[in-house]
């Protein structure tokens, strides 16, 4: 297995304000983590510098107005830093800019670009493209909720546009929902946007009847989950509600939109995931690259806002898409709960909106018909289907 880790240390020249939680150490810290497990030596591990994305790649999901007002920004605080002025701007809501800003974006943008290039070259098997700023809350025309550019969606237009791909899936498990990914993609029939988020939260959006519009409905799945949810809530939506989802749409690149602030430790979320549960959950993900497109994953970091809690998930990310099953995992399980939801009402509802009652999976093991219909006949009551007391369907007592 060959994994690509693509990572720049431009990505930690994004200067937020002081007491920010998108800020540079979140990849610092996962960086020195791998260091520290001597992984970034490690055999099947390939480390790849990010290209910058392109005015027209960024335009494969954004307006070209706003795409240049974010590169303005960046130089006017690149002059009023060089004045001896404050480093960082605020530009949108939760968002800042700072000189080296759009340089940054655009590499985190190109991350993805990059791992795509080396994965259908041959000279990757998968990818984790580890950046900031993070891109799902960045819509069309409008940075928001610490994103500037739109990461994953730019590299799932890149690989259809680029590789003539049909149908890519993204699967975004970030705590918070993924308004600007869905809103993208909500008309567009090739890429199935999956979300598992905490709701109600930030940034609202995201409930289960948002599904997508004309060409495009049925190509958006939100799965809004309320406070404390754990993995014993979170496997079963993955493995009943997105597994079977994604088997019916049958992708050729699956993406990930790898937030891991749903960690029981992250100060902004009050999910109950462990880094052994996200090991779980990533583990069916990579499972499913395998049987539907040949393992082609590429995961993108979003969010994570626990130093130790993201750079644990970051290495178990990585650990699993080389081919391990072991988490890194110092932290633990989470606390006891207040309650439990019930998540078979969830699933059924889930199942419903989505119509995938009923749905079995294509590679699911089929049932063996002659060994069943030996084990109802028994040994004694062979039927023939030319005895003409079977021909009205009665059996051979006489009753129906
Ligand atoms: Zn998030």
């Amino acid at each position: 297995m060959t994994t690509a880790l693509v990572y720049d240390p431009i990505f930690l020249e994004h200067i937020t304000p002081r007491r920010h939680p998108e800020r540079p150490e979140r990849l610092q810290r996962a960086m020195a983590v791998l260091e520290a497990l001597g992984w970034l030596q490690r055999e099947g591990l390939v480390l790849l510098s990010p290209r910058e994305a392109s005015e027209d790649e960024l335009a494969l999901a954004h307006d070209r107005f706003y795409i240049r007002s974010v590169r303005a920004a960046a130089e006017r605080a690149a002059r009023e830093a060089a004045a001896g002025g404050r480093v960082s701007h605020f530009f949108a809501p939760e968002t800042f800019i700072s000189a080296r800003s759009y340089e940054a974006a655009a590499k985190a943008a190109g991350a993805g670009l990059t791992a795509i290039d080396a994965l259908f070259k041959g000279e990757i098997d998968n990818a984790y493209c580890l950046v900031r700023p993070p891109g799902h809350h960045a819509e069309y025309d409008e940075a928001l909720g610490f994103c500037l550019f739109n990461n994953v969606a730019i590299a799932a237009r890149y690989a259809i546009e680029r590789y003539g791909l049909e149908r890519v899936m993204i699967i975004d498990f970030d705590v918070h929902h993924g308004n600007g990914t869905q809103n993208i993609f909500y008309r567009d029939p090739r890429v199935l946007y999956f979300s598992t988020h905490q709701a109600p939260f930030y940034p609202g959006t995201g409930r289960s009847d948002e599904r997508g519009e004309g060409e495009g409905l049925g190509t958006t799945i939100n799965v809004p989950l309320p406070a404390t949810t754990g993995f014993e809530t979170y496997e079963p939506v993955f493995r009943q509600v997105m597994a079977p989802a994604a088997d019916r749409f049958q992708p050729q690149l699956i993406l990930v939109s790898a937030g891991f602030d749903a960690h029981w430790k992250d100060p902004l979320a009050n999910m109950y995931l462990s880094t052994a549960g996200f090991a779980q959950l990533i583990m069916i993900i990579i499972k499913l690259a395998k049987d539907l497109c040949d393992g082609r994953l590429i995961m993108v970091q979003e969010g994570g806002y626990d130093l130790q809690a993201n750079a644990a998930c970051v290495a178990t990310s990585i650990n699993l898409l080389l081919g391990d099953d072991a988490a890194v995992d110092s932290l633990g399980p989470p606390p006891e709960k207040p309650f439990r939801i019930n998540t078979d009402v969830l699933i059924a509802e889930l199942r419903r909106i989505h119509k995938l009652t009923g749905y079995r999976m294509r590679n699911a093991p089929r049932p063996d018909i002659a060994k069943l219909r030996r084990e109802v006949k028994g040994p004694e009551t062979e039927i023939s289907s030319s005895d003409p007391a079977n021909s009205n369907g009665k059996g051979t007592d006489g009753s129906p």
